[in-house]
């Protein structure tokens, strides 16, 4: 009998990319049975601005780096090729038509939940993806209100990702980086490894922009 194949998509800027995306991407294979996890770089997120002492190819370098060791994890340059500002519906679409036979779980972490709203036919990416979405300290307690807000309002099916909660963040990573503190332990090695080889954000070159996420990360 036919069976769709389960792919989670684990979307992100990684700026770069740590314990904490993976973890995600793990927890969610794990739980909801997924045949493989792509991770995915965004291209342009137009949410933020990307300091300019990283380029796209730092940011995909290491991703692949990061998930190299993860046989059920595949890099996604799904979204590279694709010019002018990256959305997750146009994503969505590309990958459903292209690909029938795969049911698509899109991961993420609840910040990413509390601004779906502000995401271009945020309706459209719900009914193409289930979404799979883990809490992170405070987040954590309004999240089941959130989640049923969305579930009703858009008829979308929202699932809870079991996952344990890991305090790292790209924006904290970067600026321990700059003043020379320790990043070990927060990503894998050959990832640091990468960001000292390349000099990545050892300046503060990043340029100034609004955050329409409205997050942690109001320049990046
Ligand atoms: P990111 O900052 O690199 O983060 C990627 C994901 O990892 C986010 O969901 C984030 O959750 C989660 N995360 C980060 N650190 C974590 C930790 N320590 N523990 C648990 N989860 C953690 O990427 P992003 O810029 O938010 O983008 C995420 C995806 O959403 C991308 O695919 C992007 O294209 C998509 N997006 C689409 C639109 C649109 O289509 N209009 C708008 C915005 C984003 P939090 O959300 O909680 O930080």
């Amino acid at each position: 009998m036919h069976r769709q194949r389960k792919v989670g998509i684990m979307g992100g800027t990684f700026n770069p990319i740590h314990f904490g995306h993976l973890l995600l991407g793990e927890t969610a294979y794990q739980q909801f049975a997924l045949d493989e996890v792509l991770f995915m770089p965004t291209k342009n997120p137009y949410y933020k601005k990307l300091s300019n002492s990283v380029t796209e190819e730092d940011r995909v370098k290491m991703v692949q780096l990061a998930i190299k060791d993860n046989s059920h994890f595949t890099f996604s340059g799904e979204e590279l090729d694709r010019e002018g500002t990256t959305y997750t519906v146009e994503t969505l679409r590309d990958l459903t038509k292209r690909n029938p036979d795969c049911d698509y779980y899109f991961i993420m972490g609840a910040d990413s939940l509390y601004h779906i709203e502000s995401w271009k036919d945020t309706a459209q990416v719900l009914k193409m993806a289930v979404i799979l979405v883990a809490g992170r300290g405070d987040l954590s307690s309004s999240l089941n209100s959130q989640i049923e807000y969305i579930e009703n309002k858009y008829d979308a099916s929202i699932h809870f990702l079991n996952s344990p909660s890991l305090q790292i963040s790209s924006n904290d990573i970067r600026r321990r980086v700059q003043t020379g503190e320790s990043i070990r332990y927060l990503l894998p090695r050959d990832v640091e490894d990468y960001i000292y080889e390349h000099g990545l954000y050892r300046e503060d070159k990043n340029e100034s922009g609004r955050d329409q996420k409205g997050l942690k990360e109001p320049v990046i």
